[in-house]
């Protein structure tokens, strides 16, 4: 599983942090998502579903 954030469509809204954290994390300055982990291991498959779903930008990619 790859993770990938757009940080163009990011309007730091902090849910994909919620959903799973220490996968995604905001920058102190703006609060835009960074990806912290973009290989998270598959247990972690729901929360990151959940996070990129739940993502109000759209802006979260999930490959494989
Ligand atoms: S849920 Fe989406 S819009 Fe909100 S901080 Fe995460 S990537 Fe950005």
């Amino acid at each position: 599983m790859k993770v990938f954030v757009d940080q163009d469509r990011c309007v730091a809204s902090g849910q994909c942090v919620f959903a799973a954290d220490g996968v995604f994390d905001q920058r102190d300055e703006d609060g835009i998502a960074v990806v912290l982990d973009d290989s998270p291991p598959d247990d972690r498959r729901a929360e990151v579903q959940d996070a990129a779903a739940g993502c109000p930008a759209v802006a979260i990619t999930v490959e494989g």
